[in-house]
């Protein structure tokens, strides 16, 4: 029966594109199917598994397959613990297990070399001088690619693969490249940019990143974003701090108030770390501004639950709330494992209530801003307007006749609203 069941496995395996290795050294797949009629046979078998450990260790690619009676019908999870080096387990005459390993395996490597060939022709394109193309005052340059944080929302990592991060002296050739093009601003994005240079051996990390490109004269403010609240750093803080380019900005979602959603969504902190890196962030970097992104009506997020989070947002009255309802994405942990539980009307209501209390916080915070003077980076013209940002982010609109793209102006605050201000142009000194 075990020899059928080798043959039948080996046909298969055939079929997918393998051929037979000269010695168990050169394979890229092993099976070993196992018989346990006999005490000796066992032992024979769990032998070779051990044996098999340093394989794996040489070759972390190498596929090892465990098939037969040691595995038994009812899958053995003693057996994946003792030996967890086996990537695939499967029943007696079962071969199909390691068949769907092997072809997922196969598409994945497709995608992922499909990946680098994109992320080749990107990384070529970025800051690439295109003739005749116009460059916008603020422009934003990828740093790094995919994601391999594994929120169980989201669907970056499905669509954008693993995280890669570009090569900084690429990034800082395109920053160059940009600044020859009139380009007064850039916008360092990554799906968790604190991650910079993470995974590659001896790069530059983000604040080594963002000291170079201060280097750059035409350069006048360096933004980043997103930020996640394990991996900011304090080096990370210190620069945004110490380097004066560096705009005095962090966009570090917390995504929900309530612990167990936290757990739930797979973010890694809590409610009260969040807080802590606010109260940090708020000491160490003078007025800086705080942007946050939260998703309400995650499943299983109670009345309760969800009240830890408006409590969150009252208390720490942060500068940006990008609010969203919860959707279920195909292929994330949540979509399939998750019930989608609250209801739409709630999730609207919820937002609702996020809304409007974001809306008063930054009613009264934008008014403390009224008659203060602010440098402005000015980028384009709009319904006869000029519109321009604070250092922390702002949106102000100015009414001048002169050509303000690219310029940097002190500008007093004349009027508040909670989305923009607007000012007059102080004298040029
Ligand atoms: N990388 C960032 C992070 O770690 O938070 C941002 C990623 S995503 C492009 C931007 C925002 O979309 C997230 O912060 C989250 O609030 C929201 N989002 C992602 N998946 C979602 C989903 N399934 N339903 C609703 N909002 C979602």
């Amino acid at each position: 029966m075990n020899t059928a069941d080798s043959r039948r496995l080996s046909r298969s395996l055939e079929n997918l594109g393998f051929v037979t290795a000269a010695n168990v050294e050169d394979a890229d797949v092993i099976v070993l199917n196992t018989c346990v009629v006999r005490q000796s046979a066992e032992d024979k078998a769990l032998g070779r598994l051990s044996s098999l450990k340093s394989l794996k260790q040489q070759n972390p690619q190498l596929v090892i397959g465990l098939m037969g009676c040691l595995v038994g019908v009812h899958g053995n999870l003693a057996l994946q613990k003792r030996f967890p080096w086996v990537d695939v387990f499967s029943a007696p005459s079962d071969p199909q297990p390691l068949l769907d390993f092997l072809t997922n395996r196969q598409q994945a490597d497709r995608a992922q070399s499909w990946r680098m060939n994109i992320d080749r022709m990107l990384d070529e394109e970025f800051g690439v001088a295109v003739p005749g193309e116009q460059r916008a005052v603020s422009e934003n340059l990828p740093v790094v690619l995919g994601c391999s944080h594994a929120c169980a929302y989201c669907v970056i990592p499905l669509k954008r693969g693993r995280e890669r991060s570009r090569d900084a002296l690429r990034i800082v050739r395109d920053a160059r490249t940009f600044a020859g093009q009139g380009v007064s601003e850039i916008v360092l994005l990554g799906q968790i940019v604190d991650r910079y240079g993470l995974d590659l051996p001896g790069s530059p990390r983000l604040p080594q990143l963002l000291s170079s490109l201060s280097e750059i004269p035409q350069i006048k403010r360096l933004r980043f974003l997103t930020s996640h609240p394990n991996w900011m750093s304090n080096e990370l803080i210190a620069s945004v701090a110490e380097l004066p380019k560096v705009m005095p900005h962090i966009e570090v979602p917390v995504q929900a108030g309530d612990d167990g959603v936290l757990l739930a969504m797979r973010r890694g902190y809590t409610n009260q770390q969040y807080r802590e890196l606010v109260v940090k962030l708020r000491e160490r970097i003078p007025g800086v501004s705080i942007a946050t992104d939260i998703i309400v009506g995650f499943p299983g997020e109670t009345e309760t639950a969800f009240q830890k989070t408006y409590e969150l947002l009252a208390d720490l009255r942060l500068d940006v709330a990008h609010l969203a309802r919860y959707s279920p994405r195909p292929g994330t942990y949540s979509a399939r494992e998750l019930a989608d539980d609250v209801p739409a009307e709630e999730k609207m209501h919820r937002f609702r209530l996020l809304e409007n209390l974001q809306e008063s916080i930054l009613k009264e915070l934008n008014q403390g801003l009224l008659g203060e003077v602010v440098p402005v980076l000015f980028e384009y013209r709009v319904k006869g307007r000029w519109y321009g940002r604070t250092p922390t982010n702002r949106i102000v609109f100015v009414d001048s006749a002169e050509d303000l793209t690219g310029q940097e102006r002190q500008v007093k605050i004349t009027w508040t609203g909670p989305w923009s201000l607007v000012g007059s142009l102080e004298p040029s000194l």
